[in-house]
């Protein structure tokens, strides 16, 4: 194995940035609780706010709505343990929204997507009409609509800001899965009226096990955890300090960094040509929609993704094949299920994710790894 990794799985986790380890080690060596009026508690509480001012800010969001969770996915289920009537949940959500709308117990409707992955708002309007004209379903506070910001597998983004005004001309609430899209491309939520956002720390360089959900002011949500009132009585229970910290560090770090995303987004196209280059049948799927900086999702017909994937491990790469940050197997995707591409292309998609580390020579590193892994198999297939 190669001494020298090259890891371009941001999508999955982001490696911890400097700026969040330091955070960390300070919020460490402070002794006190958040909730106390000592000195101790009261800086353990400036630490806690900071950060909470720096996620705000990323999020385009008012520091009092945000609320500190153990990551995107409890923030999402909580979110969807309200009492909806109607759940309209995009075809292509990451399994942390997916599937506790599925099993919230209101009605769900999946919202489709085209052929890159993209919901178009019109279609959405029309579906929230068809649903609320429907069975006398009352709009107000019962209706959920979730849309992702941008996909992990693909990197395609939604048109979010006309579909929070879709969902807003027809008072439905809407959640926001903006995992993906943090530090690499600007968020509104407060401008775009967000009902519910959704983040998480590990995907723009902070610890993993943190995340937020940003509460619109107009939404209401019933406690997560009860107990001794933190997080505006929304989530009960001594704050992870140290967590928090490194995320709101993470978060400065992230929204800076979005001045670097054209030089990402060349990174990324760098790549993307080399690797067709090297292998003129590539497709890139989602290549022609919007996409994040970051983000290629590309197939090799033929090409089993789990055996391109060990390849290049074996040659210093971290890659990733399918939606592999939920267990490391690979199954089918949903997502590109519902992106209508066959079963024999979605099992040789391989994702490259790059992000804070990624310079040219991983790119550099990445094409070298792929042209001898892709020859190893061009050479066993031969001698077959
Ligand atoms: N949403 C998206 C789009 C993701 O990529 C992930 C990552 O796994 C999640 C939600 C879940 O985030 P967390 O690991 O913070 O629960």
């Amino acid at each position: 194995m190669s001494a020298v990794r090259t890891y371009l799985d941001h999508n999955a986790t982001s490696p911890l940035r400097p700026e969040a380890r330091e955070e960390m080690m300070r919020a460490l060596d402070v002794s006190g609780n958040a909730s106390s009026v000592h000195a101790e508690g009261r800086t353990a509480r400036a630490l806690i706010e900071a950060a909470r001012t720096k996620i705000a800010a990323l999020a385009g969001a008012a520091p009092r709505d945000v609320v500190f969770t153990s990551g995107a996915t409890e923030a999402a289920n909580w979110v969807m343990a309200q009492p909806w009537q109607v759940v309209l949940v995009s075809a292509v959500e990451h399994a942390a929204v997916m599937a506790p709308a599925l099993r919230c117990g209101a009605r769900v409707e999946i919202i489709p997507v085209d052929g890159a992955g993209r919901v178009d708002p019109e279609g959405l309007g029309e579906l929230i009409d068809a649903v609320c004209g429907d069975g006398g379903v009352s709009v107000a506070g019962a209706v959920l609509v979730a849309v992702q910001h941008a996909n992990n597998e693909s990197g395609v983004v939604q048109p979010i800001a006309k579909i929070a005004e879709i969902a807003r001309e027809r008072g439905v609430r809407l959640i926001v899965d903006a995992v993906q899209a943090a530090g690499r491309v600007a968020l509104d939520q407060r401008g775009q009226g967000i009902d519910f956002m959704v983040l998480s720390s590990h995907k723009i360089g902070g610890p993993q096990g943190a995340g937020a959900l940003v509460i619109g002011n107009e939404a209401s949500i019933d406690p997560m955890l009860v107990g001794g009132g933190q997080e505006r009585s929304l989530r009960a229970g001594t704050e992870n300090v140290a967590a928090i910290a490194g995320f709101g560090a993470a978060a400065a770090a992230s929204e800076r960094d979005l001045a670097r995303s054209a030089h990402l987004a060349r990174l990324r196209d760098t790549l993307e040509r080399d690797l067709k280059r090297a292998t003129p049948e590539l497709i890139v799927i989602g290549g022609a929609a919007d996409r994040l900086c970051n983000t290629t999702l590309v197939a090799r017909p033929g090409a089993r993704a789990e055996t391109v994937v060990i390849g290049l491990d074996l040659a210093g790469v971290g890659a990733s094949a399918g939606a592999a940050c939920s267990s490391g197997k690979i199954n089918r995707s949903p997502v590109l299920a519902a992106m209508g591409i066959g079963e024999e292309i979605g099992k040789c998609a391989v994702r490259f994710s790059l992000g804070w580390t990624t310079t040219e020579d991983d790119i550099a590193q990445c094409v070298s790894a792929w042209e001898r892994v892709n020859k190893t198999r061009s050479g066993a297939r031969a001698m077959a």
